[in-house]
């Protein structure tokens, strides 16, 4: 990362513990060659025996590729925190974010939704950038547990909170739809930090309340 890409918030101001605040969140590096990954999926369809010759295939290797682009990009976005000038010290929590990202083990869509949480600090973020943050780090590879994790701790480092709380239901089309076929299976992860973590009474309110979705 460059320092060009530390813009601080004039309003950080006085707040010289944690500076981090209005970092713009780059998308994951990408150089992608569209026509390269064309002629490999080509390759690969062929491969696997699937003749592309026909009409309706000719066009299915650039399609392929465009749809994994999409999955693997997520837009630019600047995560704004405002200071927590009314004290607001409860659970702000956004409950069934959707998600989808793609397994890195299989390259096959899992998808759900995600809960996320924080106990606020010295900042507080506008509700709509959780769900960007959620998109950002699952536009890429990635295992449920990897996701889940970078999500909070991102969290717990730029807002500086209480506590971090994140969990993720999703569905792995890895294992539905091939594998052991777990048609209907979910996966749970979760990963709680600072007071979520430590505190039995704020974790109990926290999963009661992603419960309730
Ligand atoms: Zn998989």
């Amino acid at each position: 990362m460059t320092s060009a890409a530390h813009r601080i918030d004039p309003l950080e101001r006085g707040h010289t513990q944690r500076p981090r605040t209005a970092l713009r969140v780059a998308a994951p590096p990408a150089a992608v060659d569209l026509d390269a990954a064309t002629r490999a999926a080509t390759d690969l369809l062929h491969a696997l025996g699937i003749d592309t010759t026909s009409e309706s295939l000719r066009e299915t290797p650039a399609r392929m590729v465009r749809a994994f682009a999409e999955l693997f990009s997520s837009d630019d976005f600047d995560l704004t925190t405002f200071p927590n000038d009314e004290g607001y010290d409860e659970l702000v929590l956004a409950r069934s974010v959707p998600l989808r990202s793609v397994c890195e083990h299989h390259l096959l869509p899992f998808f759900g939704v995600a809960h996320v949480g924080y106990l606020p600090g010295e900042r507080i973020v506008g509700l709509s950038k959780l769900a960007r943050v959620v998109g950002h780090f699952a536009a890429r590879p990635q295992v449920q547990e990897r996701l889940t994790t970078q999500i909070a701790h991102w969290l717990d480092d730029h807002l500086a909170p209480a506590g971090v709380g994140v969990v993720i239901e999703a569905e792995h089309t890895c294992m539905t739809v091939r594998g052991v076929q777990a048609a209907g299976s979910s996966t749970v992860t979760s990963a709680l930090l600072g007071s979520l973590r430590a505190d039995a009474r704020s974790r109990q309110e926290f999963f009661a309340l992603t419960r309730g979705a």
